[in-house]
């Protein structure tokens, strides 16, 4: 039970938001990596910015973790509750505070769904470009404390390049603002520090984004292939002709039947793997991009390539691989989405090695996945509630992840590191990176009250992981393959 001095001050300044006990918390104990669960004891839903300030700073007084949740679609775990620690959900700061065409820019609160940014846009004819296929239900602010990525990131960025200022309350209650609206920032550049920092520095409390112009002329491109290397080489060839797709997302047999079962969007379901091409800019330069694009994929050996005829079939053919993860999750009682990079020349490679570790553990795999930025997104599937399978899954992941070091690539694209990640973490770097992680986050929040235990392993974890990579030295997992 919370100290009753805690729930006193906290009572005074949330009134009915302020959430206790199990059956009013349930709905709280996990994100979408649903294989962790905490029912906090607290949780606060403040309505305003002097709320959170205020509960931060109680936080701090009583020294309670704070752990900030947005809409919960995480997908590492990031916003698990921790023991007798508050949550602090943002999802009733959720008003769009200015959009304004002549700036390009749009100020909104934390909790204001990604999608709705672009819906207000709209009318200006402008969007913004991130684009998390969660984008209808995820919030700005948990896409900054994730740094999210998209579709439409190859060509436009992630999340961090399109801000232009972020309001971030810290353990203490001040109000920091980082950036600013000219996009130019003197100092040291904190907006980029915070941005897929997972609730560990601050709470986000306003963002103010960049709006771009809707393109005059968008083109989308499938293409199926019979043979998954001829897919990755297609990619590849795409990107090395020097044109910028707006979107290059590639999905293998598993996802597109998954997909076409669930959305009914047209895939060819003989295919073993198909790349969804969006090209888009100026009616001239989309054409010449349109033409070129067609020839590389029939150069690389697509059995058909369609080009969708308008808004309405684009729609349709984006609305299949929109619903990937849904579509895979109704294949098993569950599945583990992973997320590593890997350089798009090892696509081919490492997507065989995943299949061939799938049959050694024994757990099917649909990959579907943002194939122009080498962000793989194997989907494992397995039954949490069939002996260990969960941990199977678990390790089978976990040595994927370190496979995409192993060639070079990362442990994370875009769904951070949560508590998914901390193991692979340690393969990813060593003692002398993970202690200034640890000096960073000493410096925002000394007394470790911001989402302990997340996004960056203590090297005790690292030593029980087995892991931690020597400097300039060898990898610890020999038995991998080398590309
Ligand atoms: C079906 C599905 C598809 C997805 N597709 C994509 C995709 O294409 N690309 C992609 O990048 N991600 C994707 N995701 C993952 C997820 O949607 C993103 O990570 C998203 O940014 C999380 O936003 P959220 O509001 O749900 O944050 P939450 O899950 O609530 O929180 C995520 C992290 O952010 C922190 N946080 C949240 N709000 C704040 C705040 N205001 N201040 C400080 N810290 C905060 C939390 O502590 C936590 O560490 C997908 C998820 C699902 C379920």
């Amino acid at each position: 039970m919370p100290d009753p001095q805690l729930m006193r001050e906290l009572k005074a300044v949330l009134d009915h938001g302020l959430l206790v006990g199990a059956a009013a918390c349930v709905a709280f104990e996990c994100d979408a990596l649903t294989a962790h669960r905490r029912i906090p004891e607290l949780v606060a839903l403040p309505g305003d910015l002097e709320q959170v300030r205020a509960v931060m700073a109680i936080c701090r007084r009583h020294g309670i973790a704070v752990v900030a949740r947005g809409a919960g679609t995480g997908l590492s775990g990031g916003a698990l509750p921790v023991a007798g620690g508050l949550l602090l959900v943002l999802s009733r700061l959720n008003r769009i505070l200015e959009v304004d065409p002549s700036r390009r820019l749009a100020r909104v609160q934390p909790g204001v769904t990604n999608l709705s940014i672009s819906e207000a846009a709209a009318p200006h004819s402008l969007y913004y470009a991130p684009d998390p296929s969660s984008q209808v239900a995820c919030t700005i602010g948990g896409n900054v404390a994730e740094n999210s990525g998209g579709v439409h990131c190859l060509k436009y960025g992630l999340t961090v390049h399109n801000l232009l200022e972020v309001k971030l309350v810290t353990i203490d209650g001040e109000l920091l603002v980082l950036g600013s609206e000219t996009g130019e920032s003197p100092g040291l550049p904190l907006l980029a520090l915070i941005t897929g920092s997972e609730g560990m520095l601050g709470v986000i409390v306003e963002v103010t984004v960049r709006l771009l112009p809707l393109p005059e002329r968008v083109e989308l491109l499938l293409a199926a292939f019979a043979d998954v290397p001829q897919c990755a080489t297609a990619v590849s060839r795409i990107v090395a002709s020097g044109i910028v797709p707006a979107g290059l997302e590639m999905m293998d047999a598993p996802a597109i039947r998954a997909s076409e079962a669930f959305a009914r969007c047209g895939y060819p379901l003989e295919a073993a793997a198909l790349l969804l091409c969006e090209v888009d800019g100026l009616d001239a330069d989309v054409a010449l991009q349109l033409e070129r694009a067609q020839t590389i994929l029939r150069e690389c050996g697509a059995t058909s390539v369609r080009v969708a005829a308008d808004a309405e079939e684009r729609r349709r053919m984006w609305s299949g691989r929109k619903s990937a993860f849904p579509a895979v999750g109704r294949l098993a009682p569950d599945y583990y989405c992973m997320d590593g990079t890997i350089p798009r020349r090892h696509l081919s490679q490492v997507l065989e090695r995943i299949d061939s570790m799938s049959r050694e553990y024994g757990l099917p795999v649909a990959n579907v996945f943002h194939a122009g930025d080498g962000n793989l997104h194997p989907l494992i599937m397995f039954d949490a509630g069939n002996g260990e399978e969960l941990h199977r899954a678990e390790r089978f992941g976990a040595e994927i992840l370190e496979l995409c070091v192993a060639v070079g690539g990362t442990v994370t694209g875009e769904h951070g590191v949560g508590v998914e990640k901390l193991g692979p973490m340690c393969t990813q770097f060593g003692e002398a990176e993970l202690e200034v992680f640890h000096a960073v986050k000493h410096a925002f929040d000394p007394r470790g009250l911001l989402n302990p235990g997340k996004a960056v392993p203590t090297l005790a974890r690292c030593a029980d992981y087995g892991a931690l990579r020597v400097h300039g030295g060898k990898l610890p997992f020999a038995h991998l393959p080398r590309f």
